[in-house]
């Protein structure tokens, strides 16, 4: 992939592309930024332009096809395992990268959540980087660097990569065929994570929340049975009523906005609903909501019982104003 297909990190970019330029890449480099923002799509470039041989690579040469499918025999992807990356898997990467590389002009490895390794780990890898087999390129990838040795960390070229926008995440999202309105909304969540984003489409979010609007809102006190089954339902355990929570905050929040004339910042495919329900509460009465759901926030993290917390929560919901 060519590096003028990353979105949203050019400082990162064109640092990259100047030392291909200049010949001049370092030997290890540490990415960091939060996962799904482009740190590995520019590890896999960087690998690309230095086996293909020329920038932007060409594509379509064995190094490039093999790339494409991540089944180069000089690259090394090295992930955690139930979230550990584990000595023995360090001394196989050192004994791959004290071997000639087969094709390509050096070996590389990229270490996904390099801030994974446990100690043993972390302090062979720096023995890695003190004394680099042949001429190898070392990538780190991580959202934590602060959890990584300070000596490994003095060793990386250190490359920041930002959150991407909003509006880059929504244009990814549309251009993988996802309606505008759900694009709007997943990018709105996923807090400048494109892999957020896609997950929170796969996991069916967006279609639980809609659902959770729809059987909160309109509860009024006349409808106490209704409301204590919606609590045991949606406080059967404390993720799920977590999220009860975090929905309706946002979805207040999103209430308010329009209330006084602003576009939903999160709720875009709910607009309907979040505009009917502007219509029908006074500013204080959405204030008087956004203050009972943020409390009930409060409450599941002091460990209060899920089902009690959303019950009291339903209750202050039905009986605002
Ligand atoms: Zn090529």
């Amino acid at each position: 992939m060519p590096f003028d297909l990353i979105r949203g990190q050019e400082h990162a970019v064109g640092v990259l592309k100047r030392s291909l330029e200049a010949n001049r890449v370092a030997h290890a480099y540490l990415f960091q930024g939060i996962s799904g923002c482009g740190k590995m799509m520019a590890a896999l470039s960087l690998v690309e332009a230095l086996f293909c041989g020329v920038n932007p690579p060409c594509g379509s040469c064995p190094a490039c096809r093999k790339l494409a499918t991540r089944q180069h025999p000089d690259l090394h992807l090295l992930e955690p395992e139930k979230g550990i990356i584990k000595i023995d898997r360090i001394r196989e990467l050192q004994k791959e990268l004290s071997l000639r590389p087969v094709e390509a002009p050096k070996k590389v490895c990229i270490v996904s959540q390099a801030d994974q390794m446990n100690q043993a780990a972390a302090n062979a890898f720096l023995k890695t980087l003190e004394e680099p087999p042949g001429n190898a390129l070392l990538i780190l990838l991580s959202d934590t660097p602060t959890a990584l040795l300070p000596t490994i960390l003095s060793r990386c070229q250190r490359l920041r990569f930002n959150p991407l926008p909003l509006e880059i995440v929504v244009e990814l999202l549309l251009a993988q065929g996802i309606p505008t309105e759900q694009a709007r909304s997943a990018a709105a969540l996923a807090g400048g994570s494109m892999a957020k984003g896609i997950a929170i489409l796969q996991e069916g979010f967006l279609a639980r929340r809609k659902e959770i609007v729809e059987q909160t809102i309109g509860l009024t006190p006349r409808d106490f049975a209704l409301l204590t089954t919606t609590a045991e339902r949606l406080g059967h355990e404390r993720e799920q009523a977590q999220e009860v929570v975090e929905v309706l905050t946002l979805f207040y929040r999103d209430v308010m906005l329009c209330r006084h004339g602003s576009t939903p910042a999160v709720n875009a495919d709910l607009m309907v609903i979040v505009a009917r329900t502007a219509g029908l509460l006074s500013t204080r009465g959405i204030m008087e909501r956004l203050e009972a759901v943020i409390g009930a926030g409060q409450s599941l993290l002091r460990n209060i019982n899920p089902r009690l917390t959303l019950e009291a929560l339903f209750m202050a919901l039905a009986a605002g104003k």
